[in-house]
């Protein structure tokens, strides 16, 4: 239970547990009777997120916080910024999926998600303002670029024209270096030159936030190219994280590498470590592992996910001493970082920077375990969890047929 609880997610788990009661109840059901159950699951669920938010709303006069029925059965749970209507959104995900139809597979995680998903986006669609997406396996494939004829390239272009902000918010960190994103987002920036009718305005509502929250680039209007332009720290940091020392950011990052240095040695892992100024990584090497057979030498170790894992979850427990500052460590999927801030920092940073609220903010990733990067973001925004660029497409598809509906 323990060794895997890092890679479940409470609240899912939960939901997952209240549709397995009808599922089995109603196995010899039909199809409609069955919907019927969920749907009441999907009922209550929707009253206990209503509930838990009024109690976070509420002032208590003795500044204690009551805690709430859903609190009560997922302690995990954190905060809801809008209501969800969850009936509506199983019975679109049942249209879509034949999720009731089924009597011999239960529900599983992936209808839950999905389902969530749904509910998620069909409440903030009519406020949306600020939509944020991560990048790997979000928008793209890992380590791929960006294609002209990606479908996803034409839907964040229809964002735009809806007078959406739009953000890719990474933790690829490149200080100074625009070009390499822009290399990435090259099929994104040729859309943009390519559409007529998107004014200067909507060009420059496209950012790049690199390093979780380190590094903000903007786009440019047509007549200068749709390039990206690096913005001044001073303009969009808190006051906070100006006040945020190189010696402080050098010492953590110092911790962080020793811990993985140490890491790589005692698992005898064959890896190359990166250092950057505000990020150190890990990634393994591709070894023979054949070559090693017979020589004498000690084989160095294949890097399973447990692996990863038990190293992101190490760094995540860093001992700083007396160094506060916030950082993120996770699992990129075969390679392991550790960044100074969060993407929580990275989405409250833009919300002010573009006056938007929480409520009108949703975040689109791919990595929200505990051990990945786009976890953080639950506590600045609305989220949708993907797990590839095709789903983030679907998702875009189902919100802009919402958008232009309204
Ligand atoms: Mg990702």
């Amino acid at each position: 239970m323990l060794a895997q609880s890092h890679r479940k997610d409470a609240f899912i788990e939960f939901i997952k547990s209240l549709l397995a009661a009808p599922f089995v109840l109603h196995m010899r059901d039909d199809a409609q009777r069955r919907l019927q159950h969920y749907g009441e699951v999907m009922d209550s669920l929707s009253q206990m997120i209503h509930e838990h938010r009024e109690l976070a709303a509420r002032e208590d006069p003795r500044g204690k916080r009551r805690v709430s029925r859903l609190a009560r059965l997922v302690p995990e749970i954190g905060d809801f910024f809008t209501e969800l209507d969850m009936r509506s959104a199983l019975l679109e995900y049942n249209a879509a999926y034949g999720f009731a139809e089924r009597s011999r597979v239960a529900p599983s995680f992936n209808d839950v998600r999905l389902v969530l998903n749904i509910a998620q986006l069909q409440a903030i669609t009519p406020a949306l303002r600020l939509m944020t997406f991560d990048g790997d396996c979000t928008l793209y494939e890992d380590g791929a670029n960006f294609d002209r004829s990606d479908p996803l390239v034409g839907q964040m272009i229809q964002l735009l024209r809806f007078g959406i902000k739009v953000a890719l918010v990474t933790a690829a960190g490149y200080p100074s270096a625009p070009e390499k994103y822009t290399e990435r987002l090259a099929g994104l920036q040729q859309a943009m030159l390519d559409a007529p009718d998107l004014t200067d305005d909507q060009c420059r509502s496209l950012y790049v936030l690199g390093g979780e929250c380190s590094y903000l680039f903007q786009f440019t209007g047509k007549a200068d190219g749709c390039r990206l332009r690096e913005l001044a720290r001073e303009e969009f940091m808190t006051s906070e994280m100006l006040q945020w020392s190189d010696a402080d950011i050098k010492a953590l990052m110092d911790a962080a590498h020793a811990c993985i240095s140490s890491f790589v040695q005692r698992l005898n892992i064959n890896a190359t470590i990166i250092r950057k100024p505000r990020s150190v990584g890990m990634l393994p090497r591709k070894t023979r592992h054949d070559l090693d057979v017979g020589s004498g030498r000690r084989a160095s170790r294949r890097v399973t996910a447990e692996l990863l894992d038990e190293l992101a979850l190490e760094l995540a427990d860093l001992d700083t001493g007396p160094i506060s500052l916030p950082y993120t460590a996770f699992n990129g999927g075969s390679d392991i970082w550790v960044d100074v801030g969060s993407k929580q920092i990275g989405v409250q940073l833009l919300q002010a920077y573009l006056s938007t609220l929480p409520e009108q903010t949703l975040h689109v990733g791919d990595q929200f375990l505990r051990i990945g990067n786009d976890f953080a973001t639950r506590r600045a925004c609305t989220t949708l969890w993907v797990t590839d660029p095709a789903e983030t497409s679907h998702m875009l598809e189902l919100l802009l047929s919402c958008r232009k509906s309204n």
